[in-house]
């Protein structure tokens, strides 16, 4: 089981209305501050014989990383934890991706390419803030097509303020004419406290529609090869997203940079999120950890149940009993019998899985081991 490598680049050109991630806008001395912070931390977790086999450097925007600073990276990987990457992924937004840029990423090293359009219609991309037209997101996916790279992913979302059927159909068609080979599809969230709270407070979605498009969008992209693997995830045979694979299957990773988490062995643990308490952690020689937390067998086997659920293919329960050593279908047998006979999930000898039609209401499943 080898490890999956996150990278945390935590800046964009501008910070959109609706974002919950950690990231800040772009200033070069951040940037500095961020790269000595790396160093520090990657001496700090030295593990040369991690090896891991994937590398995921998301954000923020990653794309504002030159493809040297990528080749650098990649090098500083290898001397620390015995980087072998099979896959390198780097997030990238159209706002901030010079296509001169896509092959220089590629021959540096990164095989997928994840596209952050959200949506290829410009009443959507106005509501939320981005800044970029429908037209210049289809430019840049057709650059990215064009590089290369083994595998090109889109990040669409539904659920914006004034999205209609027309206009989650015309992303729709417009992502497919385009032939990605992994699609991420996410429902927008309303989370109170960013700015963005107050158009949706303004002018709700009815969460129905919601749901309806969520399912004509994932209809859609199943109709065209690429399959539903996971809730939110899409993709043409063999172009699965490894690196997140790991995650649902529970197996390790290691996260550098701020607000990066990681799971080794028996712990769990997540950096500090803000740029400068993790840097100036790091400078101090410290260990940048906001929490930290050792997993027991029961809880690591709970967890384990829960992510594996999130994927098509579901758990093995007789796998994950042999790996964390007790018995998951004895302790949960009066919750599994009950979820099957509501239809929520589907017992195939010892294997159990969310039928595709219940996926969007997999809280429900996953409330019932928690
Ligand atoms: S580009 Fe992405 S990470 Fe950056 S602020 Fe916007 S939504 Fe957040």
């Amino acid at each position: 089981m080898r490890a999956g490598l996150y990278l945390h680049f935590p800046f964009c050109r501008a910070k959109c209305p609706y974002c919950h991630f950690a990231s800040v806008p772009y200033a070069p001395p951040l940037h500095d501050e961020w790269r000595r912070g790396l160093e520090e931390e990657a001496a700090l977790r030295a593990a040369p014989s991690l090896a891991p086999d994937t590398l995921y450097i998301g954000g923020g925007t990653p794309s504002l990383l030159g493809p040297d600073e990528v080749r650098d990276l990649l090098g500083l990987f290898g001397a620390r934890f015995g980087l072998e990457a099979v896959e390198v992924t780097l997030e990238a937004g159209p706002e901030a991706a010079d296509a001169d840029r896509l092959e220089g990423w590629r021959e540096a090293g990164v095989t997928r390419l994840s596209a952050g359009v959200q949506a290829f219609d410009d009443g959507a991309l106005a509501t939320l803030g981005r800044r970029y037209t429908s037209a210049e997101a289809v430019s840049f996916c057709l650059a990215c097509r064009d590089a290369g790279f083994e595998a090109v992913g889109l990040d669409l979302m539904v659920g914006v303020p004034g999205e209609t059927r027309g206009s989650v159909e015309r992303t729709l068609e417009r992502a497919l004419r385009l032939e990605p080979d992994h699609v991420s599809l996410y429902i927008l969230e309303n989370v109170e406290g960013l700015p963005f709270a107050k158009v949706m407070n303004d002018r709700p979605v009815d969460e129905d529609e919601v749901v309806e498009n969520h399912g004509r969008m994932a209809d859609g992209l199943e109709a065209a090869g690429l399959a539903r693997y996971e809730i939110s995830n899409f993709s043409r045979p063999g172009k699965e997203c490894r690196h997140n694979l790991k995650y649902w299957r529970y197996e390790p990773f290691l996260g550098l940079g701020p607000s990066a988490c990681s799971r080794l062995g028996p712990r769990r643990w997540c950096n500090k999120s803000a740029i400068g308490a993790w840097a100036e952690a790091l400078r101090r020689g410290q260990d940048p950890v906001e929490e930290s937390r050792e997993l027991d067998a029961g809880t690591a086997g709970r967890e384990a149940l829960i992510f594996g659920l999130r994927l098509v293919e579901g758990v093995d329960l007789r796998a994950l009993e042999k790996r964390f050593g007790w018995d998951i279908g004895g302790r949960y047998a009066a919750e599994i019998d009950e979820l099957v006979g509501a239809g929520l999930l589907l017992r195939d000898g010892l294997r159990l899985r969310v039928p595709a039609e219940r996926m969007l209401v997999s809280n429900q499943v996953f409330a019932r081991f928690a």
